[in-house]
């Protein structure tokens, strides 16, 4: 870039030398360096060697004029800046150069402070030109730059081994990668982006959750949100979204990748299976153990020392507890199975709650709680569901509120309808469960193990269960507590 303080270079051509030394005087004290001739030619031979930003031209000298000279000097180059000094007689003529291009004009005599100002603005233009040339090649650079980074993060996307899709907030498909189409079984070469999602991929549930994530419906904090899909008869995906969030805070769509889960969901159909299988064939013997030592109980009570009787009582304690494991267990590879449903009725679910309430009621009584149902304000619809899963979701919960509350606690189940939905809620104000495991404690086995519940025995498995059961019912579960507090289960299943 041209500064004032810039050491430019100006080519005075008079044949005059009294001005031509004038000027250059002028010009020195002004810090330029300065070159000159006393002619035309003089003046070319100069320009062939030497690099001048401007040229002070007088018009009328011997041999070649201002005016030819001017022309030469342009065609040579453009870019020096061409002053032209003259006397009255031609100003027509230098009106004409600076039509043809010449920037400025001194009529002569002169005073030296009007060719300072003219040199100053000619120096002004240099510099303005320098700075928009720099600007421009800024500008060109920059582009190239986004241009290069555009193709090289779109060749990384398409090499990605992980199936990714791009959408736009509309939720249509911006951009996606070869491994997306092969992971769904598209053809590859035929497949183009700019359509919706839902035009690539049938699963209705997956372009939902992709379209609320591209119009930004989706909390973007926290884990990403998941979907599973199966894709062929035995392919299933694992999609995970993220909103695209620009740096004003808007989302601007969703990028979504895709893994292939297969071989983990066959492993976990091995394992369901392998359990199962393995359960099944223990709960008989197991079953012929619990009842052979009840009859030992029984039968020898009046011979045995009192240390063998405890030892029996033990034993058979035992056995109970594994027998409810492996029924836990069975019942957990039915739900997942997906083989629940055998016996579709309609129910008054009040009528169901009321009874096992009462059911559980003993059990309650036996630690001093006060269990007790309260009934819808109004009739409740008929629900149409087996109701041994209805009876081992409640149950289950209801239990979970005894076993988990301390003596004289209080336990309350309530039922109402919430809009197309049954409510059921059961309230203890028992340990409570700390917010750190309200996740974790419906996956199976887990356990909350700390002073008030280290020595409640249980499998771990009841609140899988329950899970399993009011998902397969498209219903959901809450859960509300915190330590010390109680807990509040609140389970909607939709009529
Ligand atoms: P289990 O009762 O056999 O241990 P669950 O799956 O039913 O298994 O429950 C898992 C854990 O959740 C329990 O071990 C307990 O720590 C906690 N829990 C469940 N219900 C309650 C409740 N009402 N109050 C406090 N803790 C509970």
């Amino acid at each position: 870039m041209v500064e004032m303080t810039d050491f430019l270079k100006i080519l005075v051509v008079d044949d005059e030398r009294d001005i031509r030394d004038g000027v250059e005087r002028i010009l020195k004290r002004m810090g330029y360096a300065v070159l000159k001739a006393g002619q035309g030619e003089e003046a070319l031979e100069i320009l062939e060697k030497e690099t001048v930003d401007i040229a002070i031209l007088d018009l009328k000298m011997p041999g070649m004029d201002g005016m030819e000279l001017h022309q030469r000097i342009r065609d040579m180059d453009e870019k020096i800046i061409v002053i032209i000094i003259t006397g009255y007689a031609t100003i027509e003529t230098a009106i004409e150069a600076m039509k043809q291009g010449a920037y400025d004009f001194i009529p002569k005599p002169f005073e030296p402070e009007h060719l300072r100002i003219v040199v100053r603005r000619a120096h002004e233009k240099l510099r303005l030109m320098a700075e928009a040339k720099a600007l421009q090649a800024e500008r060109a650079r920059t582009l190239i730059d986004l241009d290069m980074e555009k193709s090289r993060i779109r060749t990384i996307v398409e090499s990605l081994p992980t199936a990714v899709v791009v959408t736009n907030t509309s939720g249509e498909v911006v951009l996606m990668n070869p491994a997306f189409s092969r992971s769904l079984d598209l053809d590859v070469s035929a497949v183009v982006a700019g359509k919706k999602l839902a035009s690539y991929v049938e699963d209705e549930g997956l372009c939902e959750m992709v379209l609320k994530l591209s119009r930004g419906e989706l909390d973007a904090g926290g884990e990403p949100p998941s979907y599973e899909l199966l894709v062929s008869d035995s392919k299933y995906l694992m999609a995970r979204g993220q909103p695209v969030i620009n740096e004003n805070n808007e989302c601007m769509g969703a990028v979504v990748t895709f893994s292939n889960i297969t071989s983990l969901k066959m492993l976990d159909q091995l394992k369901s299976e392998f359990v199962a299988k393995v359960s099944h064939e223990l709960r008989s013997p197991l079953s012929t153990i619990h009842e052979q030592l009840a009859m030992v109980l029984k039968e020898t009570s009046v011979h045995e020392t009192d240390v063998d009787q405890h030892l029996i009582e033990r034993a058979k304690e035992k056995t109970h507890g594994l027998i409810s494991l492996i029924g836990d267990l069975l019942d957990l590879s039915r739900i997942e199975a997906g083989g629940i449903s055998h016996n579709i009725q309609s129910i008054q679910v009040a009528d169901l709650l009321k009874s096992i309430v009462e059911f559980l009621g003993i059990r309650a009584q036996s630690k001093d709680q006060a269990l007790s149902f309260e009934p819808p304000s109004g009739e409740l619809p008929l629900f149409t569901a087996d109701p041994m899963a209805l009876e081992s979701i409640f149950g289950n919960l209801i239990a979970n509120a005894i076993n988990y509350s301390p003596q004289g606690a209080s336990i309350i189940v309530k039922a109402a309808l919430a809009g197309n939905s049954i409510q059921v809620q059961v309230t203890d104000n028992g340990f409570g469960i700390a917010p750190k495991y309200h996740d974790q404690i419906f996956e199976r086995f887990y356990r909350v193990k700390d002073d008030n519940t280290r020595y409640i025995t249980g499998t771990g498995l009841g609140l899988p269960i329950v899970k399993g059961l009011v998902d397969s019912m498209n219903g959901t579960i809450k859960l509300d507590s915190d330590v010390g507090k109680g807990a509040t289960f609140t389970v909607l299943l939709p009529v």
